[in-house]
């Protein structure tokens, strides 16, 4: 394999669509790994772009399948990365951009750290994240508590990570972004390193 992963992970409303959309036309071709998620599609989501959205059965005969590479309950509902388009795309030398909680991380780094850079993002404040999650208007206060309460142990996890992103202006956010996703195209993996060696004494 010849690409790259880029997990980045953040607290629901941290900014994590809103700087990938940002920063995409600077860092070239990637390839955005598409979820799928037992959750409820919110108003402008489509299926098959933001995730593949699935009945609880539909998700549980992929575990069965084994068709994930990760997948976790986050907030009451299943989220799970496909093995199958994510090992295609590194084949093809792409940059595989996640978006997924600090659970998959965990999971996709356990499997699969050698190709991994990742990044956590986070408004300033717990104050900021709650402000904008309201904002965004797509969620019931009940959802947003639970997300506010998710995100306060999230935060925690800010350590595990290779870089942290404050997402406080848009711009600066998404050129930091762009910055961590052209370097982790750089990452060479330990089979890269070893083949480097093998052919430097010729
Ligand atoms: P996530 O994908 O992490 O759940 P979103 O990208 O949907 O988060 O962002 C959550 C909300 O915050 C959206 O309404 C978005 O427009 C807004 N937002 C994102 N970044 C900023 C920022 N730097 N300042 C103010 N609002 C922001
Ligand atoms: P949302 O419902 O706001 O779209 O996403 C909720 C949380 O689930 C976010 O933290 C998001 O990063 C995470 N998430 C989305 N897709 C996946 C996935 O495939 N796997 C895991 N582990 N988390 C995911």
């Amino acid at each position: 394999m010849q690409g790259a992963i880029l997990v980045l992970s953040g607290p629901s409303g941290a900014g994590k669509s809103t700087i990938i959309n940002h920063a995409a036309p600077q860092i070239g071709e990637y390839y955005f790994s598409i979820s799928t998620t037992t959750r409820q599609p919110r108003d402008g989501e489509q299926d098959g772009v933001d995730y593949y959205f699935v009945t609880h059965e539909q998700f549980e005969e992929g575990i069965k399948a084994g068709d994930f590479l990760e997948y976790a309950t986050v907030h009451g509902n299943y989220y799970g990365t496909s093995l199958k388009p994510v090992n295609t795309a590194l084949e093809e030398g792409k940059l595989v951009i996640f978006d997924i909680d600090v659970q998959g991380h965990r999971l996709v780094r356990a499997k699969m750290g050698d190709y991994v850079t990742s990044a956590f993002i986070t408004p300033p404040t717990l104050a900021e994240l709650e402000k904008r999650l309201y904002a965004r208007a797509t969620d019931d206060k009940s959802i947003i508590e639970r997300r506010v309460k998710n995100a306060e142990e999230e935060i925690h996890a800010v350590n595990e990570f290779d870089f942290v992103i404050i997402n406080d202006e848009i711009p600066k956010a998404a050129a930091e972004f762009a910055t961590i996703a052209n370097a982790a195209r750089l990452k060479q993996s330990s089979e890269e390193l070893e083949n480097l060696v093998n052919t430097w004494h010729n």
